[in-house]
């Protein structure tokens, strides 16, 4: 599916694939507040990427996709767009959208 945040093709979750990866974004994040708050550390003194590691496998082991941030991943949810255009086939950027950001023309 088209991503106009990334500007390129790619894997969608549906919603029971996007429940894991919000699990998993979550204990991430949770993990790494304690894991700062234990050792006094800084957001910068702390590799995120590392952090969110899991996020970034589950998605590779969904999709067969690597390489993403996982900040890109949680957008990857296919109920975050609207239905494709009717006349470029790429996914309006919300479910409201009036007009195509793909090719411009109204819904
Ligand atoms: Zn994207
Ligand atoms: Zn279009």
């Amino acid at each position: 599916m088209w991503c106009w945040r990334c500007k390129s093709e790619v894997p969608m979750l549906n919603e029971e694939e996007y429940a894991r990866i919000q699990t998993l974004y979550g204990d991430s994040m949770k993990a790494t507040k304690e894991f700062r708050q234990e050792h006094g550390l800084t957001l910068e003194q702390i590799s995120m990427d590392e952090r969110f590691k899991p996020v970034v496998n589950e998605y590779e082991k969904i999709t067969g996709v690597s390489g993403f941030h996982h900040n890109a991943i949680m957008h990857h949810r296919i109920a975050l767009f609207g239905d494709p255009c009717q006349y470029c086939g790429k996914p309006l950027r919300t479910l409201n959208a009036k007009l195509c950001a793909g090719c411009g023309k109204p819904k």
